[in-house]
């Protein structure tokens, strides 16, 4: 008999978000629209390479590079530009050399990286993740080991921050636990906290000896600016916690099928970052070996060129400023179509998504009737829509919510 006639194995379930890809394509219609996965798209909704990368590339190729097996915590000069990118080069934990930096698989890689170590440095310890959040957290620490749990975070009232939720379940969470933050542009309700309400929490983690752990997936997308968009990791750097951070360079620099990111680990000294590090790299090695070379290259030359640098910021700005553009207009014709309903909350929410509260059902008749694709959350990703566009996705709303 076949060999694997002898083991059951079911059929899994497609991913809820990359799997809204796979019946996107397979919609013949010509009005669809690909609303779920987070991937910045022109105004002509096609997938854009950035000008600062093209040029890195082609400076890379000039320059001949060998394709020898990077070490298993990266590219050296690629560490260095990105811990600094996150804290600022004059950061005295990037300068005391007590940050243990690997590069790894993306955001993705980094978190299962995290997780790992956490699993098995850290076991015992509960991972407090928000309610709701990116639809791949809980696997990859379910995966990793880490038990974990939720805390209140978005109020569906107000659209807003469950701050009063938010505080109580991180205050009633044991001491010692380790708590799951988005460093900004919250996915996928991209509500925020404020500065003043960073300060609160951050002061909350100092008494209950809680460990903030970041996901930072969008810096510099959220508003256009890199140095706002990492206030948070700063700030609880600045306040002496020890941190965990993850980055991801696909979108900030559109380097999705890259794979390039990094986990950070910030200690109190340079000899507890070291042993962090040793055993980064013993947990990276029997996963994936080393990370791949191109991206962190890409990465090294935009941050290493200043002229590069800025014109990157300026892509940048013109990424997160065309999401802006198109939240004012789907905004205008949602309040025309609709004026009786409260539509504030689309501006008002930062980053590439809008959580725009529609039920299961009613982003069934978004995608069934109206061929716009969407996670069942009612997450919709404003960087897959054009300005003309709008009305349509408008119109689809206000029939899928009446
Ligand atoms: N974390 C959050 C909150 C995300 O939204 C994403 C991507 O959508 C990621 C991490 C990881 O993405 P990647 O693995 O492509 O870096």
């Amino acid at each position: 008999a076949p060999w694997f006639s002898g083991v059951e194995v079911e059929m899994a379930p497609p991913d809820p978000i990359l799997g809204i890809t796979e019946a996107f394509k397979a919609d013949g219609s010509a009005d669809k629209l690909n609303l779920g996965v987070g991937a910045y798209r022109t105004e002509e909704l096609a997938p854009y390479v950035l000008e600062v990368v093209k040029k890195a590339e082609a400076k890379m190729l000039e320059k001949g590079e060998n394709k020898e097996y990077l070490p298993i915590d990266g590219l050296a000069a690629f560490k260095k530009a990105t811990v600094e990118l996150l804290l600022g080069a004059d950061s005295p934990a990037v300068k005391e050399g007590r940050v243990a930096t690997i590069q790894s698989l993306s955001g993705t890689g980094s978190l299962r990286v995290a997780g790992q170590f956490l699993s098995r440095f850290c076991s015992g310890r509960t991972l407090y993740i928000s309610d709701p959040t990116w639809g791949n957290h809980k696997a990859i620490f379910t995966d990793a080991g880490v038990p974990w749990k939720t805390y209140r975070y978005f109020d569906p009232e107000t659209v807003g921050l469950d701050e009063e939720g938010m505080m109580a379940d991180l205050k009633a969470a044991p001491e010692g636990s380790v708590v799951l933050l988005h460093g900004c542009a919250h996915n996928p309700t991209g509500v925020d906290p404020t500065k003043e309400q960073w300060k609160q929490i951050c002061d909350l983690c100092h008494e209950r000896q809680l460990l903030p752990f970041f996901d930072v997936a969008y810096q510099g997308f959220a508003t256009g600016s890199l140095e706002e968009d990492a206030f948070a990791p700063r700030l609880f750097v600045e306040e002496g916690h020890d941190v965990i951070v993850c980055q991801s360079y696909s979108k900030n620099l559109g380097l999705y099928a890259e794979r390039i990111g990094a986990l950070n680990i910030v200690a109190s000294d340079k000899d507890s970052a070291a042993r962090i590090l040793s055993q980064l790299k013993k947990i990276a090695r029997p996963m994936y070996s080393n990370p791949p070379v191109h991206g962190a290259r890409i990465v090294t030359e935009v941050i290493g060129n200043k002229d590069m640098f800025d014109e990157w910021k300026g892509e940048m700005e013109m990424m997160s400023g065309r999401i802006m553009t198109v939240r004012g207009e789907l905004y205008d014709h949602l309040t025309r179509m609709a004026p009786e309903k409260d539509w504030s909350f689309v501006k008002r929410q930062i980053g590439m998504f809008s959580y725009t509260g529609m039920t299961p059902d009613q982003v069934a008749n978004m995608t069934g009737k109206h061929h716009i694709y969407m996670t069942k959350d009612g997450r919709i990703s404003l960087a897959g829509l054009s300005s003309s566009k709008a009305e349509y996705l408008a119109a689809a709303m206000v029939d899928s919510v009446r």
